[in-house]
């Protein structure tokens, strides 16, 4: 809610960062280089290597890292060329023209609102009905995912750069919203992190909203289905462990499609700005790295007792049930500051203003009972227990798929501190205030 009436808040950009440091260029340079070379070695460990991380890294030492890459490197083939770019086709036709109901993201620093269509769930519903129907009626093979892996993972790579590249001239010569752009004075952070907060094209097709859905979600569960798959073809039968992840993943990918309209206000869409970390991040990386346990249980088959499978899947849902609460809280209050109630009590809250760059003055509340009452970030913890149970199905032979766990831990410790920093400046005193209600950052009574 907008109010005009003069009040203290303070005019601070709080979308903006400050300048990158040499420091920072360095970093992202070395993420630019380093994520894209992960990717291709847990392949290259997976094929090779038996899975072992460990193994293909003191391959790559011995042989050389150039001549161990360039031996190993994945080959692009015209059958998943051809692949890949009907599925892009398919994701876009299905995104512009499938009806949802209409939503509105978190107000941007520039004072816009813009609107989505939220119809993920029904495009997420097609894309696997007409998967699951050209199975059953042999047109095509459910494993041609898993099988044509190697040509996908060049097309994924070379699709997010382009993207990232794409993003980076759109934001210079055709900006959505060139108010709500951010210049660091360092090309390369800027190509990392984005200069566009919601880049479009039209009025309508997002760029953030799109890929991270689409390209990136959808195939999430679609690729647990292939690789299932393939398992069945190569080993006769489908795991427990395979079994476990697969309805684990799935329903954390339906419930991101049910509940799209509350993803318009989380980090990625609200405040996160569109560069390759988002552009690769979504085409590349979320199709291939959250899908390690897909690929290592379909080649190495772990074998779980009944009591394991059992507290893994306890544990999976007890993560999901805190992460799906936690974020429901505060979007429920926030809708109904007066009426809500968390844990059969009226919900408390902290009363603040922010400013956006039009002048204007907007009220908002922070939320200091339920979850965000024990923890500022309990949220993250949530995701952390359902990773944890994840890579767990795969046993503890190999740190190849605890690689996402480990991956997890570093992306939310780093997330809650900018998360911090930025609303440190978008509430000042209130977001101090909060922090001395709510003390713990991310794990209640510890941490
Ligand atoms: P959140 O949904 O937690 O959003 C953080 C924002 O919420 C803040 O910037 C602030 O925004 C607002 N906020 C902070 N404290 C309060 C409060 N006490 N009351 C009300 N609003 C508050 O952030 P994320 O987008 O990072 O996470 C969303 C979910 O997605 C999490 O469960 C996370 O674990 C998960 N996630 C999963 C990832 C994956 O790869 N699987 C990656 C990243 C996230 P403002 O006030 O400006 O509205």
């Amino acid at each position: 809610m907008a109010t005009d009436t003069a009040k203290q808040v303070p005019f601070v950009n709080w979308g903006i960062s400050s300048t990158a440091s040499k420091r920072n260029t360095i970093g992202v340079l070395g993420l630019i280089i380093g994520c894209p070379t992960l990717v291709i070695l847990n392949w290259i460990a997976l094929e090779q290597y038996r899975g072992s991380l460990t193994g293909a890294i003191r391959a790559a030492f011995s042989q050389g890292p150039i001549r161990f890459l360039v031996h190993n490197l994945p080959r692009p083939t015209v059958v998943t060329f051809a692949g890949y770019v009907a599925w892009l086709l398919l994701q876009t036709l299905l995104y512009g023209v499938l009806p949802g109901a209409k939503a509105f993201g978190q107000r941007t620093p520039g004072g816009n609102l813009l609107s989505y269509t939220t119809n993920g769930l029904a495009a997420w519903a097609v894309t696997h009905i007409l998967f699951l129907s050209a199975s059953v009626l042999g047109l095509i093979d459910p494993a041609m995912i898993a099988k044509h892996w190697e040509g996908l993972l060049v097309m994924v790579n070379v699709y997010g750069f382009f993207l990232g590249f794409l993003a980076q001239i759109k934001a210079y010569w055709f900006p959505s919203h060139p108010e709500d752009r951010k210049f660091s004075g360092s090309w390369i952070s800027d190509f990392w992190a984005g200069v566009e907060l919601n880049p479009r094209f039209g009025e309508y097709w997002d760029f953030k909203f799109f890929h991270n859905g689409r390209p990136g979600i959808v195939a999430w569960s679609l690729i647990g289905l292939s690789w299932a798959a393939y398992q069945y073809q190569t080993l006769g039968h489908v795991t427990e462990s395979m079994l476990i992840v697969l309805i684990l993943q799935t329903t954390y990918v339906v419930d991101f499609f049910y509940n799209e309209d509350w993803y318009l206000r989380t980090i990625d869409i609200s405040h996160d700005h569109f560069g390759l970390m988002l552009a690769w991040g979504d085409s590349t990386f979320l199709p291939t790295f959250y899908t390690l346990q897909f690929q290592y249980l379909a080649r190495y088959p772990t074998y779980l007792t009944p009591i394991q499978a059992a507290a893994l899947v306890a544990l999976g849902f007890f993560g999901y049930a805190i992460f799906r609460e936690s974020n429901y809280q505060r979007d429920h209050v926030r809708t109904n500051p007066d009426s809500a109630r968390i844990w059969g009590r009226k919900a408390t809250f902290i009363t603040c203003s922010y400013r956006t760059a039009d002048g204007k003055v907007h009220d908002t509340l922070l939320l200091t009972s339920g979850w965000w009452g024990l923890a500022r970030h309990s949220n993250y913890l949530a995701d952390l227990v359902q990773t944890w149970a994840w890579c767990a199905t795969c046993g503890f032979k190999n740190i190849l798929p605890w690689s996402y766990f480990i991956y997890m831990c570093i992306l939310l410790y780093h997330r809650s501190q900018r998360d911090e920093r930025r609303c440190r400046n978008k509430y000042g005193e209130k977001w101090e205030e909060y922090c001395r209600v709510v003390p713990y950052r991310i794990i209640p009574f510890v941490y």
